[in-house]
């Protein structure tokens, strides 16, 4: 990147920029029809930020009748592919113009670094989409194996109107993960993104227009999850709802969908992914990918390797790598260009990752170093990396995410038992190990019940692969081809000949 970027040029940018709070329906901006807003509270200095439309089930319906009448008036999705592929491309272009100020936006509502948010969140948001986008013209239906006196075409159908409900930790990376194949597919959308990061949300959802995805077809509402989520998932006019989030959530999401209109459901949800590291692994590279896996993005990540198996005899040895490696892993405020992690999403998220932190003591982990309090004097809410040794299982902090920078290690003796403790929860998200023996590698990862398993790495992927979970980790695709099938279904015309 050639240009110079400052904390100067970052605090300059943000006081200048015009910050958009309110709806987006049917292509214009629109306040709560209540007239209620909400304060975003930055959670880098704890200040108060943008003022939000605070939406409620009235708001919801707007939106999707919009989305119903732009979906069946086939404005979107009777447009010539190769035109919708256009369309997206723009926009995709537009996003990238406007790379600095979604980074900036995304920065004040959820605290990480605004270079990670510039050259990581908005770079594979518009990267998503564009994927989606060059799939457009490129897919086909099928004819079915019929006697020559019939033709059974196989047409893959658009569901219709898609809800979208996204959290906090990754939002354009994740809105651009459902966006991307629902709008591809042909859908219209309703977007509620977390009450805490809704400003990328809006903006993407402006920039949609501008490049010239009809009005209506992708619009996004603003507020609380049971004010303006609930309401969403239970509205009898909606298709499909793709939720990423808590488990818990995700459980309502499920029955919201069976009170209603039996809706389809997509659920992204928790995870406590174990990494394996058996005695000949390289422990350098077992140490940079456990340590980057656990606490970038301050550990708000799904996916994060937040249980460390390790081998007996090599504990001690591969904490402190990990703890030289968390060194350099700097927390800073999130304008600073040197900056690799910055706050937590807000002060009561960063109070539970504290009161966890203090119950991993409590239930006897050993505290090998960090898991604090950091930069309380800037007013936001940040904790510096940990790493819990000892630990069992069975503990809370083994357990539940925690969804801070705090790895937990867990030593095992043999292969067996590291299986045994990877397996033992609830989730399915994701996994590693790290050994030098291929075969066992192989076995190892084949076992890990999880959606994705990564050998002598972690949190390598691209837009190719599937990402999602198993068990409570929900069920349904992100990313690679394969998700855009969430997104519609099959539909069978046969025609008889005489
Ligand atoms: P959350 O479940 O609290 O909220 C997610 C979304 O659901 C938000 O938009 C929220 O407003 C909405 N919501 C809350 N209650 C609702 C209700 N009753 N009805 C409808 N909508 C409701 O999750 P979060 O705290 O925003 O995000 C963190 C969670 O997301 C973690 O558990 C994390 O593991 C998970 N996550 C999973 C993935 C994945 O791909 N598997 C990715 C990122 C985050």
């Amino acid at each position: 990147m050639s240009k110079e970027y400052t904390r100067a040029y970052w605090e300059k940018l943000g006081q200048e920029l015009k910050i958009e709070g309110r709806n987006f329906i049917n292509g214009a901006f629109c306040d709560a029809l209540s007239g209620q807003t909400f304060v975003r509270i930055r959670p880098m200095d704890g200040k108060p930020g943008a003022t939000l439309a605070r939406s409620s089930a009235a708001d919801i319906d707007l939106a999707v009748k919009a989305a119903r009448d732009s979906f069946e008036s086939g404005v979107w999705r009777h447009k010539e592919p190769l035109e919708r592929k256009k369309i997206m491309l723009k926009w995709v272009e537009l996003i990238r113009q406007h790379a600095e100020e979604l980074a900036m936006l995304e920065t004040f509502d959820v605290g990480k670094p605004v270079m990670a948010s510039l050259t990581v969140d908005v770079r594979l948001c518009a990267d998503g989409i564009q994927f989606y986008a060059e799939m457009i013209d490129k897919m086909y239906d099928e004819i079915a194996p019929t006697g020559p006196k019939a033709r059974a075409l196989v047409r893959k159908v658009p569901l219709g109107v898609i809800g979208a409900i996204t959290p906090w930790n990754y939002p354009m990376i994740i809105d651009g993960w459902k966006l991307g194949p629902s709008l591809a597919a042909g859908n219209s959308v309703v977007l509620k993104p977390a009450e805490q990061s809704s400003l990328s949300a809006i903006r993407l959802a402006a920039l949609a227009h501008e490049a010239g995805i009809p009005a209506g077809v992708l619009n996004v509402v603003t507020g609380y999850g049971e004010e303006t989520g609930k309401p969403l998932a239970l509205h009898p006019d909606v298709d499909m709802i793709a939720f990423t989030g808590s488990t818990e959530v995700g459980k309502l999401i499920m029955g919201y969908a069976a009170q209603s209109n039996l809706k389809r459901v997509a659920l992204e949800l928790g995870g406590k992914s174990p990494l394996i590291v058996f005695d000949d692994a390289d422990l350098d590279a077992a140490a940079s990918a456990a340590a980057w896996g656990c606490f970038y993005n301050s550990g708000e990540t799904c996916h994060a390797s937040t249980r460390l198996l390790v081998q007996r005899s090599i504990q001690d040895k591969l904490v402190k790598k990990i703890e030289e490696v968390a060194r350099t892993i700097t927390l800073e405020h999130p304008f600073e260009p040197s900056a690799a992690i910055g706050a937590l999403i807000e002060e009561e998220h960063m109070k539970k990752v504290l009161s966890m932190i203090a119950d991993g003591e409590k239930e006897g982990a050993r505290r090998a170093f960090g898991a604090e309090r950091a930069l309380s004097e800037t007013g936001g809410y940040y904790v510096s990396p940990g790493v819990f040794v000892d630990a069992s299982n069975d503990m809370r902090i083994a357990r539940q995410e925690i969804f801070g920078p705090v790895m937990v290690s867990i030593p095992f003796d043999t292969e067996e038992e590291a299986l045994k403790i990877a397996n033992d929860t609830i989730y399915g998200l994701a996994g590693a190990v790290f050994t030098t023996n291929m075969d066992r590698a192989h076995r190892v990862s084949e076992a890990i019940h999880a959606g994705t398993v990564w050998i002598n790495t972690y949190d390598m992927s691209n837009f190719a692969t599937p990402f999602g979970g198993f068990k409570q980790s929900g069920f349904g695709r992100d990313r690679s081809v394969h998700a855009i099938d969430k997104y519609c279904d099959y539909k069978t015309i046969w025609q008889q000949f005489n």
